[in-house]
């Protein structure tokens, strides 16, 4: 069988839309092109129809209810109005915030933008496998504590966090707690009440929903929590976040959430099994290769792995045919080593010899024979090149 080439294992930069999901959304440019606030007739009628049924299905997929989803441009937006928004209302209490070093940049930038505004940020570190352990959260709260941010799961080595065990640390001590489960979400099982954290940010684009649409999830009882609005104007979304809604992106991510909700233990089984495979069949094939991360408590899809006596950038320039990513796609706009790769305890040499695989729903067999394939015979071939030049 012929293979869509580059194959693509790149599923934590972004997910291929699901044809399921596309055609949900078609309608809602050609007919169905109402403005869901316009209150006077039949299209903005069903354009909000639509928006409620697709907040009913984004709120099941995390265990939340409906008035608990705000709808937002992404999970880089939930994330700045969970912080910035945690941060205006509770600034009179208090002005410190705790995070961990690995998380994304979308948390790190944001946290450093309060810095600038005279919070104060705690950057709890991780063991070697990735993990944030809770009691090291917990030393790290002060009275002067308002919020803790721990993502769920980590986007370059797949580390899932003990988010229930930091949850009732913060509850325990009177602190919101935010996770940032962009990666998480329709990857493995989330209840956001269950787990008990009170925001909680996540993303259409990551989970073969349109790109551009995201939600974030704010607990409506025990605690309310209150945010301090960042976009003004019009007062949607509960007056959090004005501006007119992307009615078609919301149907694609209330379609996305809803096949997440049905097939996310499938796919689950499915991508671990083939990551498995794709990772067992490179080291089979090649002496000196490490994997990244828990060897537990980690995503079903991801694999990060070092290639010590290897460059990634040279790697991938050999193997144009397999899409993967070095360091973190989500900032290849700005190539620095990996963050996460260094908190973990990596050298810079093996941080620059490290490749990210993230399979998805849509990986095949076929693709993981070709990626092995491909992997094992570029990685012998720059390793003996090498040997040459140093003989
Ligand atoms: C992709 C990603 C983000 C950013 O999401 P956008 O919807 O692209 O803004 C944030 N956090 C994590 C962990 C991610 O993987």
């Amino acid at each position: 069988m012929a293979l869509d080439l580059p194959v693509y294992l790149d599923n934590h930069a972004t997910t291929k839309v699901d044809p399921r999901v596309v055609e949900s959304m078609l309608p809602y440019f050609t007919v169905e092109y109402g403005n869901a606030a316009s209150r006077q007739h039949e299209y903005g009628w069903r354009g909000e129809a639509a928006v409620e049924l697709a907040r009913k299905r984004v709120g099941e997929v995390i265990g939340a209810a409906a008035d608990e989803i705000v709808f937002t441009s992404g999970a880089t937006e939930s994330i700045n109005l969970a912080l910035k928004g945690v941060a205006g209302t509770h600034i009179g209490r208090g002005r410190h915030i705790v995070t961990a070093t690995t998380e994304h940049r979308a948390v790190l930038d944001t946290c450093q933008h309060l810095e600038r505004y005279g919070f104060t940020v705690t950057y709890v570190q991780v063991d070697r496998h990735g993990l944030v352990r809770a009691e090291d959260v917990a030393s790290a709260l002060t009275p002067d504590t308002i919020l803790v941010s721990i993502m769920t799961a980590n986007n370059e080595i797949g580390t899932i966090a003990p988010i229930e065990e930091i949850a009732s640390v913060c509850r325990n001590a009177g602190v919101l707690f935010h996770t940032d489960a962009t990666q998480a979400v329709g990857k493995i099982a989330i209840d956001a009440h269950r787990l008990g954290v009170d925001l909680l940010s996540f993303s259409a684009h990551k989970m073969y929903g349109p790109k551009g649409i995201g939600a974030l999830f704010v607990r409506s009882k025990q605690p309310k929590v209150r945010l301090e609005t960042q976009i003004d104007g019009g007062g949607h979304e509960h007056g959090l976040r004005s501006g007119t809604l992307n009615v078609p992106g919301i149907v694609g991510f209330g379609k996305a959430a809803e096949l997440a909700t049905q097939e996310c233990e499938r796919d689950g089984e499915r991508t671990a099994r083939l990551r498995d495979k794709l990772v067992e069949g490179i080291k089979e094939e090649l002496d000196d290769v490490s994997v990244n991360g828990h060897p537990a408590r980690r995503l079903p899809n991801n694999a990060s792995l070092t290639f010590p006596q290897t460059k990634a950038d040279t790697l991938m320039m050999e193997m144009k045919d397999v899409a993967v990513s070095s360091g973190s796609a989500c900032s290849s706009a700005s190539p620095e080593p990996s963050h996460v790769l260094r908190a973990i305890g990596l050298s810079d040499a093996d941080v620059l010899a490290s490749l990210r695989f993230g399979l998805g729903r849509f990986t095949t067999e076929d693709e993981i024979d070709f990626g092995v394939r491909r992997v094992v015979e570029t990685v012998k071939r720059v390793r003996s090149r090498r040997m040459a030049m140093s003989a």
